[in-house]
Order: structure tokens, then sequence, then C-alpha cells
């Protein structure tokens, strides 16, 4: 954008209020037509636009650029080798490397427009050529941008994994948009790097959806996450056995583009920590306090520990939201762990359908260390971790243990006041565990399904769930209902509503609609988005995009394919792995 003098600017915002006071007079004098007022609207605009009242328009792709240099590679030491080759990075944050071009066709297969436009300032409609897809395939990078893989380490499945790194991610730039926000964008998929260990750094066309999809999805849902801005899929084919079991096969590769205010994790502090690099231990957590914990003041004496209590609220919560969601991350290793909370790097991940608390969504997960119910767990190690790494930081160990101590008081308080919500009630009250606990016990009974019960549990008034007189389409609470306990249950809960004050059934139902969703990216949505986009067409991706969009709205469109539906049969046999 081209830069104006304060000078400059007071003539034109002269000019304009000239003229928006002569076309008022005019108006005032002769104009009659709704098409004089438009003038004076659009001339108001431009005034308030000079004058900074509104912000500037979104940018079309080939005018937007990073912000330079970016804060990253200023503040941070950058290893001095620049060939691209696996090795034991020490001393440094980030490698440089440069993204790998794709030897045959890509094409833009989606994005977000609300990504691109709310976070990036960038016009959606100006991505569609050739120029955005060399960006947001990694073919070409954008002068002035230098790509960085950030090194990290962090345990998997509960051990020390030693070095992992971006082994398939660069990140690409930093963008301070027009709200003041700084967001990161991190390429994936986009070749190999130091940090590649025996991968060939490319993600495959099925995870990528899922990737770009989720991110989305939990945004939507309110969730804590990255997000994606644009997903291209290419004919450059690697080698993958989907499932531990299935024979390797040529499955396509594709880039996301993903975006967030730090891709930091808990495992950039743990590999400085196992290498005792003290001194960038330091200099990350002041970085990270300085940008993204604005409230923790700089110079207070025990700032890292006011920042390791924030982070375990925060884990707490954003656990206590999957909890509320159904959502299982599937892998949530501490190099998974965001530094912000946010979720990241979607892989086997699932929203269960039937309500099972020990559901395991990854296929690799033997021992289901990552089940829906445990993930709580492993919150806490994960933040043990953290704990860890931090220990050259904090000095009064009995405050920073006591913390971790508070971690499942605070989740549980977190994750009550959701399921509160989830079920309509207001306020808090002694028997509200045993009314949640309750109703989660008579849906697994029965294998309910997770999202839809919540769901038709607000779309029905009080009166017809006690006759049991249930509309058409209701396939999950009827199943609970059949149940010997519910009579009980249901007379608990009313009584809990009236006690609440919620006398109006509509306002109870509206405030429950807000939060239970109708639509959730089940597995066998996102592989008929898979399927069709292996024969070409994306016409899927866009169309569930759009459904997730609006997670809480009844769309015709969605119940139109059934998405508000019980799953078809195939859907249980469905299986995801690590495999991406
Ligand atoms: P993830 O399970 O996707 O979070 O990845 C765990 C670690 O393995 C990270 O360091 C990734 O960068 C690395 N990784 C996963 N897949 C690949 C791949 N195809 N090539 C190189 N590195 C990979
Ligand atoms: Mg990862």
């Amino acid at each position: 954008m081209m830069s104006r003098t304060p000078r400059t600017s007071m003539l034109l915002i002269g000019l304009v209020l000239l003229f928006a006071t002569q076309l008022r007079s005019e108006s005032e004098q002769v104009c009659t037509s709704s098409s004089c007022s438009k003038d004076v609207d659009d001339l108001r605009y431009l005034y308030d636009k000079l004058t900074g009242a509104v912000q500037p328009d979104l940018l079309p792709f080939d005018e937007w650029n990073f912000t330079l240099p970016g804060r990253l590679p200023v503040y941070f030491p950058i290893e001095a080798e620049t060939k691209n080759y696996v090795r034991r990075v020490q001393n440094v944050v980030f490698s440089p490397v440069r993204p790998t071009p794709f030897e045959t066709t890509c094409r833009l297969a989606a994005v977000s427009d609300d990504a691109l436009e709310t976070v990036l300032d960038i016009d959606s409609s100006s991505v569609w050529n050739d120029d955005f897809l060399n960006f947001a395939s990694g073919n070409r990078i954008r002068m002035g941008s230098n790509p960085l893989s950030h090194r990290y380490g962090g345990h998997q499945f509960g051990h020390w994994a030693g070095q992992l790194g971006d082994g398939r991610a660069v990140l690409l730039g930093e963008y301070q948009n027009r709200k003041g926000e700084h967001w990161e964008l991190n390429l994936k998929g986009s070749g190999p790097t130091p940090y590649s260990r025996r991968g060939d750094g490319r993600a495959v066309l099925r995870s990528s959806i899922r990737e770009f999809l989720a991110s989305e999805a939990m945004y939507y849902l309110g969730i804590p996450t990255s997000r994606a801005a644009s997903l291209v899929i290419c004919d450059d084919e690697v080698i993958r056995a989907e499932l531990d079991d299935s024979p390797p096969k040529l499955e396509k590769t594709a880039t996301v583009i993903r975006l967030a205010e730090s891709w930091f994790r808990i495992g950039s502090f743990q590999i400085l920590a196992e290498q005792e690099e003290f001194a960038l231990i330091r200099s990350l957590a002041d970085f990270i306090i300085e940008h993204h914990f604005s409230a923790i003041s700089q110079n207070s004496s025990d700032k890292y520990l006011a920042f390791f209590e924030k982070v375990v609220e925060n884990v707490a919560e954003v656990t206590a939201k999957w909890m509320a969601v159904g959502f299982a991350h599937g892998v949530w290793n501490s190099d998974n762990t965001n530094i912000l909370s946010i979720t990241i790097d979607y892989g086997p991940y699932a929203f269960m359908d039937r309500y099972d608390p020990g559901f395991v969504p990854n296929t690799s997960d033997d021992e289901g260390r990552y089940s829906y119910e445990n993930q709580p767990q492993v919150g806490l190690f994960n933040l043990n971790q953290l704990h860890a790494a931090l220990a050259s930081l904090i000095s009064d160990v009995k405050k920073s243990q006591r913390i971790l101590n508070n971690y499942f008081q605070i989740y549980e308080r977190k994750y009550r006041y959701l399921m509160n919500q989830k079920l309509g009630f207001e306020g808090s009250d002694e028997k509200d565990e045993q009314l949640h606990e309750k109703l989660l016990e008579m849906m697994h009974a029965v294998g309910a399904d997770f999202t839809m019960t919540f769901r038709e549990l607000s779309e029905i008034a009080l009166t017809d769930l006690a006759k049991e007189n249930f509309p058409e389409d209701f396939w999950s609470l009827p199943k609970v209902v059949e149940l010997g306990d519910w009579s009980e249950w249901l007379k608990s809960y009313i009584a809990r509503l009236l006690r609440g004050g919620s006398y109006s059934d509509t306002a109870r139902q509206k405030r429950m609609q807000e939060v239970n969703p109708r639509y959730v990216l089940r597995n066998y949505m996102a592989h008929r988005a898979i399927t069709q986009a292996n024969n070409g067409h994306y016409s899927e991706i866009d169309f569930l995009l759009s459904v997730l969009k609006k997670p809480f709205e009844r769309q015709e469109a969605a119940d139109a394919r059934d998405y508000a539906r019980r799953p078809p049969s195939w859907a249980a046999k469905l299986k995801v792995s690590c495999s991406s």
C-alpha cells in the first residue's frame, strides 16, 4: 500500500469535506431519489476511511505481502547452514529452508474466504489465479520472504522423542492485519526440511482435506484453533500405508496454508531444555510473554510463573471445550500442544458419533492413550513436560506445583460450565454434575449419538419431550428415552430448569441451540469429500465448509444431504491413523 504523508491526508480530507458539504446542499435542494442518499453515504464512507474511522479495503492478492522482516527472524537466532539436508540442529530456534516445488500439476482446491479476509486482509475473489496457486503450493516464494522451519522436540505417546521440528512445514512469514493482529503463515506439505528425519516432507490429500476442514470447523464452533486459508492438491504422489495393516500405495499430495498467532509448542521449550540451551529458553519465554501474554508485565519478578499459570488455565479450557463437543484430537503429543493452547496439527482426530468415553479415533493408538476420556489427563501430562522444560526459569517450585495441582479443578469447573450450557441450565447447582453424568451414562448404554442427543434435546419443547412426542426426524434422543432411568432423569432435569428460573421453553431452546451444534465434521463426511477430490472433484469440500461455517443453524441444504441424520452404516467402519 502507498504511504501517505499527514499533509496529503489533510488535503484529501479537506477536499472530501468540501464535496460532502456541496453534495449535501445539492441533495437538500434537488435530490428526491434514493440514489442521492447513496452518494452521500459513499462519500461519508470515503471520509470515514480517510480519517481512519473505517478500516481499509481488502487487498487484491497481487498487492498483498508479508509484514517484513517479521518479528521472529529479528528476535531469534537462525541456523547459518542454508543447505537442506536432515541433521541435528543446536543453539537456534529456526533453520532457513525453501519449500520444494512440486513437479507436476497443482490446483487450488479450496480456500476459506473468511480466513483470507478476516485474518489476512486478502480479497478472496482475487486468489483464483496462478500467482496465488504458486504461493499456496510453495512453488514460488514471495519477494522478501525468508521461509523458516522451526526446531522443536516432544513427547510422543508418552516417550521423549528427541528432535522433531517442522519436518514437512515451513513458516512462510508473518502478517500484521488491519486489526493489528500478528499472524504466522505456516505452509504444511511443503517438502523436506532439516527436520524431516526419514519423511518425504509431504502431506497427502486425505489428511490435508481433513486438516483444512477441521481447522475451520473448530473455529466456527468457537474452539481455539489454528485456521486454514487454502488447500492445494497436486498430482505428485508419495507412498503411504493409510493404516498400519494396509498395503502401501501411491497417494496424491497437498498443501495447506495454516494460520496461527504463534506456532510455538510445548516441544519448542522441551528441545532447548534437553540440550541445556538456557539462554534460548529465557528468550523464547520472554518473546512469548511479550507478544502473546501481554497482560503479564515483563518486569514482574514472577512473570514465568504467571505465564505457566496462564498456559495451565488455557490447556484446561481448550480440553473442556473439546470434551463438550465430543472431539478427540487423536495424537495430542507435547509437540502438538500449541503454547497458546489452540488446537493444532489435525491428524487422526474425530468428532465422536456414538457416545463412548473410551472412544479412540486413531487406529495406531493401540493402548488408547489418546482416547476421548483420557484427554484431560493427557493435558496434564503435557503441562508436566512444560513445567520440566521451564525449570530453569521458575524458582518457586512449590508455587508451580500448586498451579499444576489446580489443573483438574480448573478443567472440571470449565467442563461443568459447558455441560450446564449444553443442557440449558442457568447458574449452577450442586446436583448438576449428577445430571450430566446420568445423561452421559444413559447415552453410553444405548450408543446414542453425542452431537444429536444434545441437539435434539434443544429442538424439542419439554411438553413434547414428556409425552415422547418426537418429530419424525429425531433419531438419537428417542433411544435414550426408552431406558428405564429416563423418566427419573427427566423429572430432575425439569426440576433443575425450574430452580434456575428458566420457565420459558423457547428461551431454553434458543440458549441450547446456540451451543449444541447440529452439524459437526464427522469422519464419513470428510471421507466423502476425500473420495471425490481423489477423482478431481472439489465441490464437496466447499459444500462442507459452507455447512460447518454455521454449525448451530439448521440448514436446508445440509439436511437435504442428511448431514444431521444417522451416519450411513459404512461410517462406523472408517478408520484413521497417524499416517498422513
Ligand atoms: P505430526 O504427527 O504430523 O504432528 O508429526 C510429528 C513429527 O513428524 C513432526 O516433526 C513432523 O514434522 C514429522 N513428520 C510427519 N510426517 C512427515 C513427513 N511426511 N515428512 C517429514 N516429516 C514428517
Ligand atoms: Mg505435529
